[in-house]
C-alpha cells in the first residue's frame, strides 16, 4: 500500500470544531447503506456490459429488456445516425477542445442547429453541451434582477438551478394548477418582466401540462413562456414537436427548451425561438460560453437524428400502442401507476415505499428487466417510483414479455 493510501484512509487530525464538510450527508449514507444490508442489489451503481440494441444489454451476464431509457424512439442504432456520427470522427476529429463562441462552432454544429430550425419551424435554434445547461442558460440569463419567474413546483431540477443561478424572483406554483399559476401571476407589481416555465411532459409520473390553457393564461398576463419539452420531443404532436404541437400553441411560446439525451439518442442540449434578439443569448449566456462545444460526433449524430425524427410517423404510432398496452397491462395487473390515462412513454409504477421499491427493482432485474427506480428528491409528494418508459423499437411480444415479469415479480415481492 502506497503512503499516499495510507493517508487517504486516515484523515488529518481535526483542530477545534472544523467541521467534516461531508457531515450534510450522513443520511444519505445511511439510507444507502440500510438498503444495501437489505440484501438488494444496489439500483443506482447498475453497469451495462455490452449493449445490444436501444432495447437490450447485458447487465450482470444477462439478457435484460431495458424499460427505463430516455430512448424512446430508438435512434442510437439507427444505422444512418451511426455512419454519421463515424464520418464526422474521422473527418474533425474527436473534440472541438474550446468554447463555441471561440474555436468550437465547426460546419456540424451550424448543421445541427439548421435540423432544429426546420424540425420547429422557428428563426433561432442554439445547440448547448446538454439540455441541463440549455436550462440553466437561458432562465438564468432571461430572467435578471426584479424580474420573476413562475414555475410549477415539479419542475425538473435543471429548471430549478436555473432560477438558483439567476437573480429573478422565483414564484413555485402547484403541480399543474391553472388556477394556482394565474393566481400568482396576477400577484407580480406591475410593471416587472415575467417569465412562465413550464414542461410538456413531466419526467416522474409522465403526466402532460394543460399547455392551452397555461399558455394562455401566461400571455393574457404579459408573460414570456418557456416550455421543457425533453421528454415529448420526437414522439407528441403531428411532427414530433412535442406538447406544444399537440395543444396547438407552437406560436405562442417565446422558448423551446430540449436535449438530445431521449429522443434525438445522443448527449446535448438546445433552445429554439423565434424572439428577434435571441442571437444576443451567444454572448451573454454563461452556460454557452464557459463550456467545451460538443464533439463533431455528436452534433452530426444529432442532426441526422433529427431529420429521421421529421418523418418517423410509424415510430410515433408504434410507441403509442407500446404505452397504451403497457398502462392497460399494468393497470389490470392491480398496479398503482401515476396516471389514470397514459399521456406520454412513461409509465411510472407507484410503490409503497423504498425497500419495497428496490425489492421489487431487484427482482424485475433477475427477471431481465430493468426499470428505473426514482425517489424522493427526485420524485413529488415523497414518492418511490418504478419507472417504465417505452421505445418505439419494443416489439409487440416484448411488451407482453414485460407484464409477464411484472406480474411474477410483483406476486413475489406482494405488491399486487
Ligand atoms: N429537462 C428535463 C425535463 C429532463 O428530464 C432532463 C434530463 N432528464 C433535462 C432537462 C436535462 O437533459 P440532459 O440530459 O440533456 O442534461
Amino acid at each position: 500500500m502506497s503512503e499516499g493510501i495510507m493517508q487517504a484512509d486516515q484523515p488529518p487530525e481535526r483542530t477545534g470544531d472544523t467541521p467534516d464538510l461531508f457531515s450534510k450527508f450522513d443520511d444519505t449514507i445511511k439510507l444507502r447503506e440500510d438498503l444495501l444490508a437489505s440484501g438488494v442489489e444496489d439500483p443506482f451503481s447498475l453497469v451495462m456490459e455490452r449493449v445490444l440494441s436501444p432495447t437490450r444489454a447485458i447487465c450482470n451476464g444477462r439478457d435484460t429488456i431495458l424499460l427505463g431509457t430516455y430512448n424512446y424512439m430508438g435512434m442510437t442504432f439507427d444505422p444512418d445516425v451511426v455512419a454519421a456520427g463515424q464520418k464526422a470522427l474521422a473527418d474533425f476529429g474527436s473534440g472541438t477542445t474550446g468554447s463555441r463562441v471561440l474555436n468550437g462552432t465547426y460546419q456540424g454544429h451550424k448543421e445541427c442547429e439548421d435540423a432544429l430550425r426546420e424540425f420547429y419551424d422557428m428563426d433561432h435554434a442554439m445547440v448547448f453541451s446538454t439540455g441541463y445547461q440549455a436550462n440553466l442558460g437561458i432562465i438564468s440569463t432571461i430572467a435578471g434582477k426584479g424580474d420573476y419567474v413562475v414555475l410549477d413546483i415539479d419542475s425538473h431540477a435543471s429548471i430549478w438551478d436555473g432560477c438558483a443561478m439567476g437573480n429573478a424572483e422565483i414564484v413555485p406554483f402547484k403541480h399543474n394548477d391553472i388556477a394556482a399559476m394565474e393566481k400568482r401571476l396576477k400577484r407580480i407589481p406591475e410593471g416587472a418582466g415575467k417569465l412562465v416555465v413550464l414542461e410538456g411532459v413531466y419526467s416522474m409520473l409522465g403526466d402532460i401540462a394543460p399547455l392551452k390553457e397555461m399558455v394562455k393564461i401566461a400571455k393574457d398576463n404579459g408573460a414570456m413562456v418557456l416550455v421543457d419539452e425533453a421528454h415529448s420531443m420526437g414522439f407528441i404532436g403531428e411532427h414530433g414537436r412535442g406538447v406544444v404541437e399537440q395543444a396547438g400553441v407552437i406560436d405562442d411560446v417565446d422558448f423551446i427548451i430540449g436535449t438530445f439525451s431521449k429522443s434525438v439518442g445522443t448527449v446535448g442540449g438546445f433552445c429554439v425561438s423565434n424572439h428577434p434578439k435571441f442571437e444576443i443569448m451567444r454572448l451573454v449566456c454563461r452556460p454557452y460560453v464557459f463550456t467545451a462545444s460538443l464533439p463533431p460526433s455528436v452534433v452530426a449524430t444529432a442532426a441526422t437524428s433529427i431529420r429521421k425524427l421529421m418523418t418517423a410517423k410509424d415510430k410515433r404510432e408504434h410507441l403509442w400502442k407500446n404505452s397504451q398496452r403497457l398502462h392497460s397491462g399494468l393497470t389490470e395487473l392491480g398496479f398503482k401507476l401515476g396516471t389514470d390515462e397514459p399521456q406520454s412513454a412513461i409509465v411510472a409504477v407507484i410503490m409503497p415505499d423504498l425497500e419495497k421499491g428496490a425489492a421489487m427493482w431487484s427482482a424485475l432485474l433477475t427477471e431481465g428487466l430493468y426499470v428505473n427506480l426514482a425517489r424522493p428528491p427526485a420524485t413529488p409528494a415523497n414518492m418511490t417510483l418504478l419507472r417504465c418508459s417505452l421505445c418505439a423499437e419494443h416489439s409487440d411480444e416484448e411488451v407482453e414479455t414485460i407484464l409477464g415479469m411484472f406480474e411474477r415479480a410483483g406476486k413475489a415481492v406482494g405488491i399486487i
